[in-house]
């Protein structure tokens, strides 16, 4: 449920994002946009050419710019739904993380993988998901709304 609307979520119309601080979700459309993107939810220059490129080669599995990635996860908002929003040429497949959001996936990469300073799993890959990986380079930096709850940009 929104905060906002008190509206149940429904993942095919609805988007929503999570705010961290006050741990609860909001539909896109009961938020503000933030109009200009905060430095801090934006990739780097080199990063977003690294990112650009791997979108525009077609996005080949042997290729994924690591350190382009890092960035993009970790500005990652934890976003969920818009299902029906969806173009299904460029996502074959729905992924649970359109439905669950993208904290899980964001949290193994951030949290465990690179915390724990161990190799990244060998099945890495299949384990963020192929959509997963280039939806986030693809759509670095996504529009941010400001939190009606504390105003961070979510
Ligand atoms: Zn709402
Ligand atoms: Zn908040």
């Amino acid at each position: 449920m929104c905060r906002e609307c008190a509206e149940n979520y429904g993942p095919d119309e609805h988007e929503q994002r999570f705010c961290q601080e006050c741990h609860v979700w909001y539909h896109i459309h009961c938020m503000d946009k933030i109009l200009k993107t905060p430095s801090s939810c934006r990739l780097s220059q080199e990063n977003a050419e690294l990112a650009e490129a791997w979108v525009k080669q077609g996005c080949l599995s042997s290729d994924v710019p690591l350190d382009a990635l890092h960035e993009a996860i970790r500005i990652l908002p934890i976003l969920r739904g818009n299902i029906a929003g969806v173009i299904e040429s460029d996502y074959p497949l729905i992924d649970r993380w359109r439905i669950t959001g993208t904290g899980e996936r964001r949290e193994a990469w951030l949290n465990v993988w690179m915390r724990e300073e161990v190799a990244l799993p060998c099945d890495w890959m299949k384990q963020l998901g192929h959509g997963f990986i280039r939806f986030t380079l693809a759509y670095s930096p996504l529009t941010r709304y400001s939190c009606p709850g504390c105003g961070s940009a979510i």
